[in-house]
């Protein structure tokens, strides 16, 4: 079967590798579409992580099992937390899978791990219907922030993204504004809007200095900021507004998927709305990571159809 492998930075090779069957604890998945995630383009770019995750966001339909799997069965529809899903099938470990247990379309399907990622942050951050919030960066991320947030119910959702774009794309899916932060000073802008206050929760989705800056600047007294952007680089803070304002900041880097089924079964929210590009798997290099990490480049989520 072809596979993309990673053999490091700026070095993906799709290759013709074995499929294994599956051991007794093991099944055999067919890859319907693997979504290429912000922590695999850092990959790319940067070298690996200590554990790496390359190829984690992937669907498909389940056609080998071992003797030992009691809970899944041939034909069910599975998410798989891969890694190595970048190819045409996985063989893992059955708990690696998660059974679709109602129909949903393919693409929300591939979307339900990030979307999992910002329902955990939304959880773990408190954010009730009752909370305005600022969304840093709208990036396949920060979108699904925002529409984890509309699932929860809230109404006030102000967003910053540098991509026109993605600007234009936050403003379709519902958000109440969105600024350009090279063009206006977010909190200020915040303030303005907010009765001076700012907002009661600001969201960092993109792993910058500047963005996190926006978050701490932009919340109310004893707000809250939760972080979930991948940083590369230490980051200066200034303390003295994060001291007197009482701001708590909050770290996540968990998922909730038994929230994000919940959400996709009910068609409460359409996650889906993301996916700007579906690509053949041997045009992963140049039309997937390489069009990703071209400044300008109009893609939010980008899946891989094997
Ligand atoms: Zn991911």
């Amino acid at each position: 079967m072809r596979r993309a492998n990673y053999h490091g930075i700026r070095d993906i090779r799709v290759e013709e590798v074995d499929s294994p069957d599956p051991g007794p604890l093991e099944v055999k998945v067919k890859i319907k579409y693997c979504g290429i995630c912000g922590s695999d383009v850092h990959e790319y770019l940067h070298g690996p992580f200590p554990i790496s995750s390359w190829g984690h966001e992937a669907c498909g339909e389940i056609v080998a099992k071992g003797a030992e799997v009691t809970s899944l069965d041939i034909g069910d529809p599975v998410l798989a937390f891969g890694p190595d899903a970048y190819a045409e099938y996985l063989t893992t470990a059955a708990a690696r899978v998660r059974k679709l247990e109602k129909s949903i379309s393919w693409e929300r399907a591939a979307v339900l791990e990030p979307l999992a990622g910002t329902a955990y942050a939304i959880k773990r951050g408190g954010v009730t219907a009752a909370d305005t919030l600022l969304i840093t960066g709208a990036g396949p991320i920060g979108l699904s922030f925002l529409n984890a947030a509309k699932a929860v119910g809230v109404a006030t959702i102000y967003m910053t993204e540098i991509s026109d774009t993605r600007r234009k794309k936050a403003e379709e899916m519902g958000a109440t504004a969105v600024f350009n932060p090279r063009e206006v000073k977010v909190p200020y802008q915040i303030r303005e809007l907010t009765n001076k206050e700012g907002v009661d929760i600001a969201i960092e989705a993109v792993g910058v200095g500047d963005s996190l800056k926006d978050c701490l600047a932009s919340t109310r007294y004893q707000g809250r900021v939760v972080v979930h952007g991948i940083f590369t680089e230490r980051v200066p803070i200034h303390m003295l507004g994060f001291v007197s304002r009482e701001v708590t900041m909050i770290g996540t880097n968990s998922i909730d998927m038994d929230q994000a089924l919940e959400w996709a079964y009910a068609d409460k929210i359409k996650p889906e709305t993301i996916v700007s590009n579906i690509i053949p798997l041997d045009e992963i290099d140049v039309n997937g990571f390489g069009t990703l990490v071209t400044p300008g480049n109009k893609e939010i989520k980008i899946l891989v159809e094997p």
